[in-house]
């Protein structure tokens, strides 16, 4: 049935959620989606912040994260965070697609499963889905590689961490991930729908890390720049 759905859509004509233009295949049309922010292609092999010169950033350097590296889609900028914001508050669910294709085109696929950033049950709840598993349904349909929703949860509900200085978000979320599975070996992929200082991702790599995987990418749908 859902197969049969998405042969449906795929066939009518639907309007791009950006500038409304009849547009197939696609919630964006292909205009909209050439200026769409992206990442500089200079940029930190580690963290994906920009970066002028070099390989790994100062920071990256001074202080290794606990993630090997960091792949974003898009930069949160307008119109993505509109669009993020829509779909994590505003119902606009569909737009899981839009996020989890435009990451697994970006991915490198050497990787051996995927695991969604977990949402503490009371946050669940309240928001009747977890935004990253529902991206990370899309790119683990897309490039084969293997879902694993259970693998990790969120045990201590936290304050968000936008709402927090950037220096107390690292501890903010301390201790509040576990981690059921073995990863011994493995090759884990975390997607996430943003990143800014990178705080909660490190602490997922913790336990991820401590299960056995051997690398941690972060995939993620759109990664908070500085602005300049
Ligand atoms: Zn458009
Ligand atoms: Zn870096």
């Amino acid at each position: 049935m859902g197969h049969l759905r998405s042969i449906a859509r795929s066939l009518l004509p639907s309007a791009c959620v950006l500038c409304g233009a009849e547009c197939t295949r696609a919630q964006i049309c292909a205009p909209c989606d050439a200026e769409l922010p992206r990442l500089p292609a200079q940029r930190c092999a580690v963290c994906a912040l920009p970066l002028p010169s070099g390989l790994v950033c100062g920071a990256c350097l001074d202080r290794s994260p606990l993630y090997t590296r960091v792949v974003a889609a898009f930069a949160y900028r307008y119109p993505l965070d509109a669009l993020i914001q829509a779909y994590k508050y505003g119902g606009r669910l569909a737009y899981a697609r839009l996020f989890g294709d435009a990451l697994a085109a970006v991915a490198s696929h050497d990787v051996d499963l995927i695991i969604p950033m977990p949402l503490a049950p009371g946050r669940l709840a309240e928001r009747g889905f977890n935004q990253a598993l529902e991206v990370a349904r899309v790119v683990s349909a897309t490039t084969g590689i293997p879902l694993q929703p259970l693998a990790c949860r969120k045990v201590l509900e936290t304050p968000a961490q936008a709402a927090l200085p950037w220096k107390e978000r690292a501890r903010n979320v301390r201790r509040a991930f576990v981690c059921d599975a073995d990863l011994r070996g493995k090759r884990v992929a975390v997607v996430d729908d943003v990143l800014t200082t990178g705080a909660t991702l490190n602490e997922l790599s913790r336990v991820i890390r401590r299960a056995g995987a051997v690398a941690i990418a972060g995939w993620i749908v759109a990664r908070t720049l500085p602005r300049w």
